[in-house]
């Protein structure tokens, strides 16, 4: 049992060195009844701390967890975990006596060591030791915090918290992306762009369509074949928005040949001002005349 979980918790914390930059030492935060229940289990907090975490421990305490340890001062043992934590690092959370006259709970102090902005980002990397479970469980909503409690003097750790879990899996999934896109790279690219530039001269003709699929097969043959393409395929997207407006007017059997296209939209558009002319024309030799008359 102990060595299975042992072996748990080292996969765990090479997930937290993986994808949320922890590093020895670790900087593991206490608080007041972690330290008071280390002592009154005769645990030796730094060794434990140490092989539950595979690695080196920095043991820090904020000041406001300090000052519950002083305010349980008739409790039995609590001068030897107050000697025990005077000797750990002094994590300053701004939470002094002269601003606070009491200090503040657990959650309060560790919510804002850990994520100062509300952001959910455990920014200093802290590992968060606590007996407090509103603690643990707001930490859980916290990406990337490790979470540390004893129970009946064993050392507990806790799986990664889905919010945790789901950062790690995007990084990864980040990471794979970025991976591929180096290895395949821009030669991926440009087939991409060829690709669609491909397609859309495809819509133009039947011909082009054909010269295409043999141009897929062949890769050698295909880059100045695609050279040759794209000039062609420039002149297709125009013919292409052109080709939409016409749909309604014309029918699809001149769409086999691009160069019908124009020839149509400037007779069109001849016939449309002749038009326009003969109308005017004698609408305004009429009216005259007509006048003239009556
Ligand atoms: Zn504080």
């Amino acid at each position: 049992m102990r060595a299975k979980r042992s072996k748990q918790y080292k996969k765990l914390i090479q997930q937290y060195q993986l994808h949320h930059g922890f590093r020895e030492p670790y900087q593991v935060l206490v608080d007041a009844d972690l330290v008071h229940d280390a002592e009154r289990f005769t645990m030796d907090l730094q060794a434990s701390l140490e092989r539950t975490l595979h690695g080196k421990v920095k043991i820090m305490i904020t000041q406001c967890c300090i000052r519950h340890l002083y305010s349980k001062n008739k409790e039995p043992g609590i001068n030897r975990a107050i000697d025990l934590a005077k000797t750990f690092e002094r994590r300053r959370c701004g939470h002094r006596p002269d601003d606070f006259a009491e200090a503040l709970s657990t959650l309060d102090c560790l919510s804002h060591v850990v994520d100062e902005k509300g952001r959910g980002e455990n920014k200093h990397r802290y590992i968060v030791a606590t007996q407090d479970q509103s603690v643990r469980r707001y930490m859980r909503t916290v990406s990337g915090v490790p979470l540390i409690y004893i129970n009946r003097s064993v050392m507990i750790m806790e799986p990664m918290s889905e919010t945790t879990a789901q950062v790690g899996a995007s990084a990864e999934r980040a990471k794979f992306r970025s991976e591929l896109r180096k290895a395949a790279g821009e030669k991926r690219k440009r087939d991409d762009e060829d690709g669609d530039n491909n397609e859309d001269g495809d819509s133009d003709g039947d011909d082009a369509s054909g010269d295409n699929g043999d141009g897929k097969t062949t890769k050698d043959d295909k880059t100045e074949e695609k050279k040759k393409k794209k000039a062609f395929g420039v002149k297709g997207p125009n013919p292409l928005s052109m080709k939409k407006k016409k749909k309604p007017t014309t029918t699809t059997t001149t769409s086999g040949t691009g160069s019908a296209k124009p020839k149509t939209g400037d007779d069109g558009a001849h016939k449309k001002k002749r038009i326009r002319k003969h109308k005017a024309q004698p609408a305004d030799g009429a009216a005259p005349a007509a006048a003239a008359e009556a």
